[in-house]
């Protein structure tokens, strides 16, 4: 039973405290519900808007007033997040988020400080939105699946035109402006042939230092529709295990020949947290239990998680409940204590659980070859990324514990690859020859050469259902 205790509030739904309420949380706000200016072909959101049929899909301002005051009392710590994603959340206009600017203000308590941040398309991005958001310190996230022939296969508008252009132009208004921003990347079925060509645009013409790398999974219910986190379909827009194994594992040998400590990869930062034993590796998937990671609809309705707005996973409403007993349910702890507890026996006895731990449970819903349920859909990439990396994690992780600058590593592997030879076992330790190993990786198929513009729409019209 949790013990509750009651401190004072400034609004009309009481605070009661639990006892077990996390000091800070992460909540996603969704003042837009699903409503979007583009038609992404994957987007698992999308759909999404059928649980809400008649609405507007609007943030009332009343609303907006309750969450921030509710997220705001919420907190015990000096800082609090308050990130904005949605569907599009810019789809609001800036005065909406300047009336919030305004709210966190009202609110603020002595000493506290906000970290605002925002996950958008950047088409709407602009002058105006980029000075507000450096104004406001913003921290950005940007989507753009890698150059113009890979991210315009599935980023699309509503009329299905491409929108590279409009994306870059985003991007470069928050860069004229210094807006603090990360480009998040979604790792699909066509983009995942192209490691490279996606980490070097990234990294020199988009001219990025942080990145994330989403693979997109996308379950097809029986309705054909995404709605749910049910059956074993996957579309064919999704990336396949190994072919996300293999994505992550090329970038990974780029990186650590070159950019150790000048380019942020969250995979690789996480990783190499864990590898470190830290309490946390930054990422809840990578982490052994989850559930401070969730989300609010535009009316208030709170969800176990970002990947779980569906009916099943509604806590509550902030006009009824407080937000932070919706944060402390019993629902809210078991939700996030279920990622350890299902985990299948199979991953348990797995070599690099400590790294993975079974990643998402949304993608957790294949047979293991003993036919327990629950192993993830990506399991197979997953091992051999983590396998892939082992070598370079434990030395980096060896330089960070005594003191040594972790990008030693690069000079490292270079000198313990110098001398060997092709067909014989990999420095590493693997076990596998050098040239199947970290002597080169794996040849893709097809990845010769960028789809052209016309393959490009044939992939479109195959593929969106
Ligand atoms: S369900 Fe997946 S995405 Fe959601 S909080 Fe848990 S690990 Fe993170
Ligand atoms: S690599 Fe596979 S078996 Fe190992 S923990 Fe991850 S999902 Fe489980």
């Amino acid at each position: 039973m949790i013990q509750v205790e009651a401190i004072p509030v400034l609004g009309p739904v009481s605070l009661a405290r639990p006892s077990n309420a996390p000091p800070a949380f992460h909540l996603l706000a969704k003042p837009t519900g699903a409503a979007c200016n583009l038609d992404c072909a994957y987007c698992f959101f999308l759909d999404k808007e059928a649980f809400y049929p008649g609405s507007a899909f609007r943030m009332s301002d009343e609303m907006l007033d309750n969450y921030i005051r509710q997220l705001i009392e919420s907190h015990t710590v000096d800082q609090v997040t308050i990130a904005w994603q949605g569907g599009e959340p810019t789809l609001m206009g800036l005065d909406f988020y300047r009336r919030a600017m305004a709210l966190a203000e009202k609110y603020r308590r002595p000493g506290m400080t906000f970290l605002h941040t925002m996950q958008t398309n950047g088409t709407l991005i602009d002058d105006e939105w980029a000075s507000f958001f450096k104004e406001h310190n913003f921290l950005i996230g940007l989507s753009l699946d890698g150059p113009r022939e890979l991210h315009d296969v599935y980023r699309v508008d509503k009329g299905g035109r491409p929108t590279f252009d409009r994306v870059m132009r985003g991007l470069r208004h928050l860069q004229a402006h210094g807006v603090e921003y990360n480009l998040l990347t979604t790792v699909n079925h066509v983009n995942g042939d192209y490691p490279l060509e996606v980490y070097r645009f990234l990294r020199d013409e988009a001219g990025t230092d942080w990145m994330q790398f989403i693979p997109v999974v996308e379950r097809i219910n029986d309705d054909g529709l995404t709605l749910y986190q049910r059956g074993t379909a996957v579309s064919d827009r999704s990336v396949g295990a190994e072919q996300f194994g293999r994505f992550l594992s090329v970038i990974f040998d780029e990186w650590v020949s070159r950019d150790v400590g000048r380019i942020f990869v969250q995979t690789f930062e996480a990783s190499l947290r864990n590898w470190m034993g830290m309490a946390s590796s930054g990422m809840c998937v990578f982490n052994e239990t989850c559930g401070t990671g969730l989300a609010i609809e535009h009316n208030g309705d709170i969800y176990t998680c970002d990947h779980f707005v569906e009916p099943d996973y509604l806590l509550g409403n902030i006009d009824k409940s407080h937000m932070i007993e919706l944060v402390a349910s019993e629902r809210q702890v078991k939700f996030g204590r279920d990622k350890l507890d299902t985990l299948p026996a199979y991953c348990r006895t797995c070599d690099v659980r400590f790294a993975c731990h079974g990643e998402c449970p949304k993608n957790r819903f294949l047979m293991t070859p003993d036919g327990e349920p629950g192993l993830n859909y990506l399991c197979a990439g997953f091992k051999a990324f983590f396998h892939h990396v082992d070598f370079p994690m434990k030395i980096m992780a060896g330089l960070i514990q005594r003191d040594r600058d972790p990008r030693e590593v690069m000079l490292i592997m270079k000198q313990a690859f110098a001398g060997a030879s092709r067909n014989e076992p990999c420095p590493c330790g693997s076990g596998r020859k050098f040239k199947l190993c970290h002597g080169r990786p794996a040849p893709i198929p097809g990845a010769q050469r960028l789809p052209s513009p016309q393959s490009r729409s044939a992939v479109n019209r195959n593929m969106k259902s």
